[in-house]
């Protein structure tokens, strides 16, 4: 090709034309997925947290045999309000005998309680609170314990039995968890993808039941679409005066092409057809500064998750038995609730992630026949009807531009550099449902050191 002609094709192809859409495009609104989204009730959350802060505590090593007071009496109701929610809810105990270590002072049950809302295939969507909570400081002085050095959990003299409401840590989540739970199960929409609500234990003291039970999902070969953790979301005051009802903060970890990141982008993009009033700030960052959640159970087996954190914490109330139901905004939570409604909903109706690797992780992109094409190959997903190709400049972190391709698992762009753009692809569902984007990532080239002669 002739320069000119190659740098005007290339000039029209970087313009935008009706059959390239700019920016990620704002899905169109599936019908089923608005009406379960408005069936979030802010009442049916806030009876939740009533319900589960009357329990006194819920620390992880607190009583087990009372009806009325700790974990157990806790798990037992979680159990039972799941089995209510509907029959089509398969409700377990997700139990896990952990031994002593670290901030487990002693042998231990955690016991993580499930829903699993069964859909045409295996792999699963989860969202996910923690249940248990602690109050670190009314522990240690009820027991008189002695400061130590270093982990304060780590001394086996404190009382677990002392007041930790955890309204908001993490009830709020556990409230959002259950709450779904409801109105997906009672929506009648048959997902392909398996829906699992999940209330964590054993988070305050190192992420151990999700990590047990991560660990032994990753074991059995488990297939995880997408994991929406959240974890202080239910109240819109900050501990800094700042009241915003408004946002909502989403973690994930990287790099920028993880999966995690592509559901960060997912659901800013979901949230915009079906929440618009909700703003969703992506963080680049795995959590909060040194603090973190369940999601990293399941990055760390190398499944996609995000945390949803509330715009502006009160770090006061956290850990304490000030985290009451009063500091906390149940419209707010709500909101929350339906982004994770919208985005959990349309990933487990849309087809899986195309697979964008070979089977020795090798990027199924190349330079094309010209060797200055964008020629980009993916492995089909089951139920697709057609895929969307997205890009963006090299530097940018979201993508910029997207254009529906056919039924095709290959698809060539001309004169498109693979050396100043990234690449994706979106499997596109009978019912227009859209999966997570699968970004084409360049591999890392093993770099060793110089060996010099004496
Ligand atoms: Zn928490």
């Amino acid at each position: 090709m002739h320069r000119t002609l190659r740098i005007l094709s290339a000039l029209l192809f970087a313009l935008p034309a009706t059959t390239v859409a700019q920016g990620a495009p704002r899905p169109d609104a599936d019908p089923r997925i608005e009406k379960l989204v408005a069936a979030v009730s802010p009442e049916r959350l806030r009876a939740i947290v009533s319900k589960l802060e009357s329990f006194g505590t819920r620390s992880t090593l607190s009583d087990t045999v009372s009806a009325a007071r700790g974990i157990g009496a806790a798990r037992r109701w979680i159990y039972e309000e799941f089995t209510r929610s509907s029959p089509r809810l398969r409700v377990e105990f997700d139990r896990h005998h952990v031994a002593q270590q670290g901030r487990i002072t002693r042998d231990v049950d955690v016991v993580n309680v499930m829903a699993i809302l069964p859909g045409r295939s295996p792999r699963r969507v989860y969202i996910s609170g923690h249940y248990d909570t602690v109050n670190l400081r009314a522990a240690m002085a009820a027991a008189r314990a002695p400061a130590t050095a270093g982990d304060p959990q780590q001394n086996r003299a404190i009382d677990y039995n002392v007041d930790a409401p955890g309204a908001n840590d993490d009830g709020s989540g556990t409230a959002l968890t259950m709450e779904l739970a409801r109105v997906f199960a009672e929506s009648g929409i048959e997902f392909d993808a398996t829906l699992v609500f999940i209330a964590w234990a054993g988070e305050e003291q190192g992420l151990i039941g999700s990590m047990a039970h991560a660990t032994s999902l990753a074991d059995a070969k488990g297939i995880v679409e997408a994991t929406f953790n959240n974890d202080i979301v239910g109240s819109s005051l900050g501990g800094n005066g700042i009241l915003d009802g408004e946002s909502v903060k989403v973690y994930s970890l990287g790099p920028e092409d993880s999966m995690s990141r592509s559901l960060a982008r997912y659901i800013v993009r979901i949230a915009s057809t079906y929440v618009p009033s909700h703003t969703i700030r992506l963080m680049a960052r795995e959590d909060r500064f040194a603090r973190g959640s369940d999601h990293s159970s399941f990055t760390a087996n190398g499944f996609p998750a995000v945390v949803f954190r509330e715009a502006n914490e009160n770090y006061r109330r956290q850990h304490s038995g000030d985290d009451k139901i009063e500091g906390m905004d149940f419209a707010y939570l709500a909101q929350n609730a339906r982004v994770n409604a919208a985005g959990a909903a349309s990933v487990a109706l849309a087809p899986t992630a195309p697979v964008v690797a070979g089977e020795r992780g090798q990027p199924l992109i190349g330079r094309g026949k010209s060797g200055y094409d964008a020629d980009l190959r993916w492995s089909a997903s089951p139920g697709a009807v057609g895929y969307r190709i997205y890009w963006r400049d090299a530097w940018a972190n979201d993508w910029q531009r997207s254009q529906v391709v056919g039924n095709v698992t290959q698809f060539a762009m001309p004169n498109v550099s693979i050396d100043d753009y990234v690449f994706g692809v979106a499997a596109i569902g009978a019912d227009g449902n859209e999966s997570l984007v699968s970004a084409f990532v360049s591999p890392n080239r093993p770099m060793s050191r110089v060996k010099l002669s004496q």
